[in-house]
């Protein structure tokens, strides 16, 4: 457990590390702030009497005396800086690999890497094995979505690892000294405000644009990729996804990068790994074994020549049958175990 945390503690202060060396580049994108008109302003408007009412302004408000067409009153609200110790001091541009293996169960990842199945995973997770974790969400949008706010799927225990990265939260809240704090509302506009391009490589429909809702996550991104071949209905879907993704990190290879990937072959439909019209717990085995090779290539085609931050997990399971359960979306052990890896690149 201490070795795990220490390593967890190294990766985040490297996360930070990173992600202020980015900073740079953030300069090439500052935006202008935008002007509020007076119909865009929250405070309620002050027509006479004691313009300080409500605001600890005093004697520095302007008097309600005589005629006054306007008054324009500057409010200074106390900031609430990012904890120090916080990532701020850059030296590199560690480029972030992060990895959704859709609805892959936790002893599914685990049985096919003991049988040989993954022999490319085997090779990569650090120790060659799979950590057992909790998912903070039991389908694809809620899991992404926390993920995305900074909630990574957490041990079976009550004592936690630090947090890699997190919102910033209220004063009152203490956060670890090497998590990375974004003063934004998810960690892809956290990153992007560092420097970073994040791309989102889609799989299942949560991230194809083919619905309003389905525009949800790509629209955290700044760019995002899917096509019908990314999806679990396609045998090749890992194959498309890995092509495309190593062809995205080629485009920024000089470039702060947070690529994403949500491996769709895992995610139902996959009997067809199998040779079967159903899915199964041995459909989905079959289906990780055949994207297995292509998580290696990707792995391998993006840490020849940069460091990366890899992580990879699952957003949540699936019951196939559990007490009569199927399906995900549902508060089951089937579906809120899931397989989580972290570590960093030689
Ligand atoms: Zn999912």
């Amino acid at each position: 457990m201490h070795e795990r945390r220490s390593a967890l503690i190294a990766i985040a202060a490297l996360v930070a590390t990173g992600v202020t060396a980015a900073a740079r580049f953030a300069a090439e994108r500052a935006h202008a702030a935008p002007s509020l008109s007076s119909t865009q302003c929250k405070l309620p408007a002050a027509t006479g009497g004691d313009l300080g009412a409500g605001f600890p302004v005093g004697d520095q408000a302007l008097p309600a005396v005589g005629t006054l067409d306007a008054a324009m009153i500057f409010v200074d609200f106390e900031d609430h800086p990012a904890p120090r110790g916080s990532l701020l001091k850059a030296e590199s541009n560690l480029r972030i690999l992060f990895v959704t293996l859709d609805s892959l169960r936790y002893d599914v990842a685990r049985a096919a890497l003991q049988a040989g199945q993954t022999p490319r995973l085997a090779k990569i997770l650090p120790g060659g094995a799979w950590e057992e974790r909790r998912t903070p969400g039991t389908f694809t949008l809620p899991a992404h979505i926390a993920f995305f706010s900074g909630f990574l799927p957490k041990l079976p225990q009550p004592l936690q690892p630090p947090r890699l990265w997190e919102c910033r939260p209220p004063a009152f809240k203490t956060v670890d000294a090497g998590a990375f704090v974004f003063d934004a509302p998810n960690l892809l506009t956290g990153l992007a405000q560092h420097g970073y391009r994040t791309v989102c490589i889609g799989g299942v429909t949560y991230s194809s644009r083919e619905t309003p809702l389905g525009s949800v996550l790509p629209d955290m991104f700044e760019e995002d990729h899917w096509r019908p071949q990314f999806c679990s209905p396609e045998p090749g879907s890992p194959r498309h996804q890995v092509d495309h993704a190593l062809t995205v990190a080629e485009q920024y290879a000089n470039h702060a990068l947070f690529l994403f990937v949500n491996v769709s072959a895992t995610h139902v439909p996959h009997g067809h790994y199998t040779g079967d019209s159903g899915d199964s717990w041995q459909s989905q085995a079959a289906a990780l074994a055949y994207a297995d090779d292509h998580l290696g290539r990707l792995v391998d085609g993006l840490t020849g020549k940069k460091r990366w931050l890899i992580i990879m997990c699952a957003d949540h399971g699936e019951a196939f049958g559990e007490d009569g359960y199927h399906g995900r979306g549902i508060a089951h052990p089937a579906v809120l175990n899931v397989p989580f890896a972290a570590w960093l690149s030689e």
